[in-house]
């Protein structure tokens, strides 16, 4: 392991990230929500929906990174501010994404959780940024990063003064081409025994195939992740984005009952 990964190695085992009444780390995570926000209305009904099932955290992105300038690109600080609302309303966690750093300090507020999109695990002058905040980090694995540079990219926001920094691996690029992306367990169970930082699989960006994330869900609950990330909309079908991932809130439900079920086994 790189010699520079100093405070990374310095996290003791039980360390946590505390999120509302959450100990991410050691209380398993539910975090779910639309892939991109649409409207207040639509967003607030599907949190209900999300909280009846036991959500934790409500996801739900606003700053957008398309591969395509011409796809929808998110409603920005307007979707930010609708997402704290319901959050507020309902109760709940919330976490985002933010792409830029002019935009950190305008949102800091809003959000309990700053998500680093994949494509962005590279930056490090956002990563610096976020270091010099307090709030929790959701850093995603780089589609095409090592473990090592994920967790140097980790390691930028802790050096900066940041303790609180959540990984979420997402899948990786490589030459297979059936699915979104390639999800290596192997790589879910090797952070969990090379570090102590809390550990969220998102399956969706993972997979892109709704019908797949509830078994690989539990591949991953099995190798002990602290929690999971799952897009949901009351009708995938009409998600801006992201929709042949996203689950409905039957589908969702389901889902959370087979994880609780499987957590208490393994744990028998
Ligand atoms: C997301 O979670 O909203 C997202 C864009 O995912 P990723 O950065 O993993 O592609
Ligand atoms: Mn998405």
């Amino acid at each position: 392991m790189n010699k520079d990964l100093k405070i990374v190695k310095e996290k003791k085992k039980g360390f946590s990230v505390k999120v509302k009444d959450k100990l991410i780390g050691k209380d398993f995570t539910f975090i779910s929500g639309p892939c991109s926000i649409s409207s207040y209305e639509k967003l607030l009904s599907l949190a209900k929906g999300l909280k009846t099932i036991g959500v934790d955290i409500l996801r739900g992105g606003a700053f957008k990174p398309r591969t395509s300038p011409y796809d929808f690109q998110g409603l920005g600080f307007e979707g930010i501010k609708n997402l704290f609302k319901v959050g507020k309303e309902l109760d709940l966690a919330i976490v985002s994404e933010v792409m830029d750093t002019k935009d950190i300090e305008k949102v800091h507020d809003y959000l309990d959780i700053f998500q680093v999109g994949s494509r962005n695990m590279h930056n490090y002058s956002l990563l610096k940024e976020l270091g010099k905040t307090k709030k929790p980090i959701l850093l995603k694995q780089g589609y095409a990063a090592t473990i090592k540079e994920w967790l140097l990219a980790a390691e930028y926001i802790l050096k900066e003064g940041n303790p609180n920094v959540i990984l979420c691996q997402r899948g990786t690029r490589n030459f297979e081409n059936s699915l979104r992306n390639s999800l290596d367990i192997g790589t879910t169970a090797y952070i969990k025994n090379m570090t102590n930082l809390p550990l969220i699989v998102d399956p969706s960006h993972a997979v892109g195939k709704a019908k797949l994330i509830e078994n690989v869900s539990k591949a991953c609950v099995a190798a002990m992740c602290d929690g999971l990330m799952i897009e949901v909309e009351e009708d995938p079908s009409t998600a801006i984005s992201d929709s042949l991932q996203t689950l409905n809130l039957d589908q969702y439900g389901r889902l959370v009952k087979e994880v609780k079920k499987l957590k208490k086994f393994l744990e028998s």
